[in-house]
């Protein structure tokens, strides 16, 4: 598989439409997404109050990847504001792992041993009903708000910081120049070693993979870790696959993490093909997510008796270097507590 080279030339033809368009054209109506699914309104339980409280966004590429008439389908139940989300109970709140506790300077939080996490923007090319920041109160983190430099000036005096986590929202909804920009200030900083991009943008428009992103991605002089967040194996469509190669084949890491979700990915076969398919794609499986206890997101929620079931069977099908490590991320800790199963 390897052995033939990828190339973005192969998959980006000219003519296609750009991420941006596409990020811009998102659906953001319930009665639009209906009509591209072949649903009616009333076979799904949306709630109003959901959306009203996290709106609907979805990108076409990602409806197309959806089964049409299926109002189960495991792609479309990640972004429907469904009525179980009014549900409330005990354990589930807005901040379930301790966010605004670690904030250091605005969108600057460190929670982890060695590593800071910027949050580079508020905004996400898909609203996941299971965000653990839905309720984040972004308008007060914005780092960019004096071009990073409270940020910047907050990691340069801290020389325990040898990782940025670029977080958000997503990330890679800022504009590649800009990207490169924040890279050129980052590498400047002599204790810093790696720069690690989370992002589910790619995964919802495949076309973010472009030659602006590999470019500085290339010319970074930190070592680069991209973590994507491909919950099921149907999300890996040709064109993902196609530029998930090129990616992989640049000077970056790609790692990829999942959330466990109640009827979206809770079953053996769905997390084996998912890591067959990400290591086709060039990308490792690295974490496996319980839900964070995220209110309106409890119908997601998998225990973790059933979650350490799936993983021995995942585990007992797999080469171990495709079973991801089950993790809990719990407040207060310097990292993810695994989860033995
Ligand atoms: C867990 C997590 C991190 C940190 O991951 P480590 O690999 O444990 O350092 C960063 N960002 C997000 C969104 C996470 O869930
Ligand atoms: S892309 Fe990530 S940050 Fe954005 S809504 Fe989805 S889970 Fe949350």
């Amino acid at each position: 598989m390897q052995s033939k080279r990828p190339s973005l030339a192969r998959v980006h033809p000219a003519s296609e439409t750009t991420w941006q368009q596409q990020y811009r054209d998102s659906i953001t109506r319930i009665d639009t997404l209906c009509n591209a699914l072949e649903l009616h309104a009333n076979e799904l339980s949306i709630s109003q109050t959901a959306e009203r409280q996290f709106p609907l966004r979805v990108p076409w590429s990602y409806v197309g990847r959806m089964q049409k008439s299926n109002p189960h389908d495991p792609l479309l139940l990640q972004v429907l504001p469904h009525a179980l989300e009014e549900q409330e109970a005990a354990g589930y709140g807005p901040d379930p792992v301790g966010d605004l506790a670690s904030v250091k300077s605005p969108g600057l939080l460190k929670k982890y041993h060695g590593r800071a996490l910027l949050l580079a923007t508020s905004r996400c090319a898909v609203h996941c009903r299971f965000c653990f920041r839905r309720h984040f109160p972004y308008a007060l983190q914005n780092p960019r708000g004096d071009a990073w430099r409270s940020a910047l000036d907050e990691i340069t005096a801290d020389s325990s910081i040898e990782e940025i986590i670029l977080s958000g929202g997503d990330p890679l909804v800022l504009a590649d120049h800009e990207l490169a920009q924040l890279v050129r200030h980052l590498q400047a900083i002599p204790h810093l070693r790696r720069l690690r991009v989370h992002t589910r943008l790619p995964v919802v428009i495949p076309a973010r993979i472009n030659g602006e992103l590999l470019d500085w991605i290339n010319a970074s002089e930190l070592g680069i870790v991209v973590v994507l967040h491909v919950n099921h194996p149907r999300e890996l469509d040709h064109e993902l696959q196609e530029r998930l190669r090129t990616l992989s084949a640049a000077r970056c890491r790609v790692l990829n993490q999942s959330v466990l979700l109640q009827n979206v990915n809770d079953d053996p076969d769905t997390l084996v093909a998912l890591s067959e398919r990400l290591f086709d794609s060039g990308v490792l499986p690295y974490y496996l997510h319980l839900l964070d206890k995220v209110q309106g997101a409890m119908h997601f929620d998998v225990d973790e008796p059933t979650a350490c079931a799936i993983m021995k069977e995942v585990a007992a099908r797999l080469p171990g270097y495709l079973v991801p490590r089950l993790v809990r991320e719990q407040a207060g800790e310097p990292g993810k507590t695994p989860v033995q199963f």
